[in-house]
């Protein structure tokens, strides 16, 4: 722990620093843990989430020891990782949605729940794919992969929510920072109707002539002007009226067997389906990933023929706000902070400025203090007993009160 600029204790109330570097000391050892809460946090490390039924989304392993390549997949959940599988070869999964813990069921040859002995044989509704044997990515490779030198960010899909490689995409993502949400190549062909939301939606991705790939699906720069016109198009279109319904463009095909679905009468009730809305206007259909921003969720549309053409392709969670991992790591991250929030940022965080610089204060000189202190013992080689540390602490409390007896927003 650094306590930044605030040295020897000089400081005067209305003094900015030393007041942020106490919130930046604490912050910085929040920030050590935060990414693990994120992806823990929502999970109970203490029960198997079996009698929670097909949870939302949870921290999720498989146990190559329990089940290895060759066996049947299986998946088990954070407190079984713990409790039953402590010694075991894990994979973290990282979070998946609607799965029940397999833990001791049937696909265990050799091993009962310790924390849910009870559960069925199987789980029917859970779904696996290489994950579950610590393969990744449609080139099926371990992840970290100590045979890639490539310095590439692994991305999940969050419709199949397997991982892949930034170059296995089809085409070269966005900056990180610039997208939210990603569907693969794959999803994207089962599920493409997402495509005619593209033009308006999407993320814009940038070809960079040197990464084109051979796989001969990255798009041409000209492609990608003219991708951005047809969304500078239907922006101008959504602000004035849709007038040419009857334009259809070139790649106006119903998007799926059931992309068709919306039925024609929609013509009648002209905002009852923003799919076949935008099915009226010019959209590309390529074999690529692509990327979306947080609101993807709340701008598909959610009539009746739309919701049964989710229900029929597996992806009802599209329109659910609540199934995103940002969703999910918000969530843990907000029982943390009310389960065991630090009462020290709690404190000062209900002060005003001057009780706030008295109390840095206090910590600055309570720590060099306690650092001369036991250097004393280093110094000697002999160890700190619990005594000595109780005497410290009496005798910095008679201190400090010689001090607050004197002037009160300073000290020495
Ligand atoms: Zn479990
Ligand atoms: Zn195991
Ligand atoms: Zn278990
Ligand atoms: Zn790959
Ligand atoms: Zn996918
Ligand atoms: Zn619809």
């Amino acid at each position: 722990m650094e306590a930044g600029a605030a040295g020897g204790g000089s400081c005067a109330a209305g003094a900015e620093e030393p007041v942020v570097s106490l919130a930046e000391v604490l912050a910085e050892n929040e920030e050590l843990e935060k990414e693990a809460r994120a992806v823990l946090g929502g999970s109970d490390h203490e029960r198997c989430s079996y009698s929670q039924g097909a949870v939302k989304r949870q921290a999720l392993y498989a146990c190559s020891t329990c089940t290895p390549p060759g066996e049947e997949p299986a998946g088990i959940c954070l407190a079984c990782s713990y409790e039953c599988h402590g010694t075991h070869k894990l994979f973290e999964l990282y979070t998946k949605r609607n799965f029940h813990c397999d833990c001791g069921n049937s696909k265990f040859k050799n091993l009962q729940c310790k924390l849910f002995p009870e559960k069925g044989r199987v789980n029917s509704g859970n779904k696996y794919n290489d994950n579950f044997f610590g393969l990744y990515c449609v080139c099926k490779r371990p992840y970290p992969d100590p045979e890639d030198e490539i310095p590439d960010e692994m991305i999940q899909c969050i419709v199949c929510e397997d991982w892949f490689h930034g170059r296995h995409l089809g085409i070269v993502p966005p900056d990180s920072g610039d997208f939210h949400e990603m569907v693969c190549q794959a999803c994207m062909s089962r599920c493409s109707f997402l495509w005619v939301y593209t033009a308006r939606l999407a993320v814009p991705t940038v070809t960079k002539v040197a990464l084109v790939e051979d796989t001969g699906t990255v798009l041409k720069v000209e492609e990608i002007e003219q991708k951005k016109e047809i969304k500078k198009e239907n922006e101008a279109e959504n602000q004035g009226k849709t007038k040419d319904e009857d334009q259809v463009a070139q790649n106006n095909e119903p998007s799926t067997s059931s992309g068709s679905v919306c039925p024609e009468t929609a013509k009648n009730n002209e905002s009852a389906c923003k799919l076949q809305e935008l099915q009226a206007k010019q959209y590309l259909k390529q074999d690529t990933a692509t990327f979306w921003p947080h609101n993807l969720r709340s701008k598909l549309c959610t009539c009746k023929e739309c919701m049964k053409m989710y229900s029929e392709l597996d992806v009802q969670f599209l329109t659910d706000e609540g199934d995103t991992v940002l969703a999910y790591e918000n969530k843990g991250t907000s029982d943390q902070e009310a389960d065991r929030r630090d009462p020290l940022m709690d404190t000062l965080s209900s002060m005003n400025r001057v009780q706030q610089v008295e109390l840095i204060c206090e910590y600055n000189d309570l720590k060099s203090e306690l650092t001369d202190y036991l250097r004393r013992f280093a110094d000697d080689g002999t160890v700190v007993k619990r005594e000595d540390i109780q005497q410290f602490f009496e005798e910095f409390q008679s201190r400090k009160r010689r001090r607050t007896d004197g002037i009160q927003y300073y000290c020495s």
